[in-house]
């Protein structure tokens, strides 16, 4: 079946929950692991591919060979066109490193962090303080430390846009 780009468009953002603080679309469909983080991961005209590039060709046009999506919003779960500008590996590297070190942002949250997230979830800390301390949505936190809309994922549920 051959779907339109309106309905594409349709189906991509009923995968998408709006963060009304940062303006982030976190992808609430299928993610998979990528190097420290997790990549949201679509079928988007026939091809698997992260959702940042699938969204980025939604709604901004065509990627050149060798160009990757990357984030402003350093936020690895967004894909809001909006948030993403065209660059390539050596610049990914340094800004990936930059944000690493200016905030631990939530892109840079990576598995390291949700692991220590969880674990003073564990020692009694309260959702919203965390959500404080990693510069997220408390929406967003509880979802990354109740693992649930995030750990279907490989599993190859329906995920075509
Ligand atoms: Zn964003």
């Amino acid at each position: 079946m051959k779907w339109t780009d309106a309905e594409r468009e349709k189906r991509f953002m009923a995968k998408v929950e709006m963060e009304p603080m940062s303006g982030c679309w976190i992808w609430t469909g299928c993610v998979l692991p990528h190097g420290n983080y997790q990549q949201p991961w679509v079928s988007f005209r026939g091809k698997q591919q992260p959702a940042a590039r699938a969204s980025w060709k939604l709604f901004k046009g065509e990627i050149p060979q060798k160009t990757m999506v990357l984030h402003d919003c350093h936020n690895c779960y967004c894909v809001n066109p909006a948030h993403l500008h065209l660059g390539d590996n050596v610049m990914n590297m340094k800004e990936m490193a930059h944000a690493g070190r200016q905030n631990g942002g939530f892109g840079a949250i990576g598995n390291e962090l949700v692991k220590e997230a969880i674990e003073l979830r564990k020692q009694g800390s309260k959702v919203v303080d965390l959500a404080k301390r990693y510069g997220i949505h408390h929406k967003s936190m509880s979802r990354i430390l109740n693992g649930g809309r995030y750990r279907h994922l490989a599993k190859g549920e329906n995920n075509h846009v």
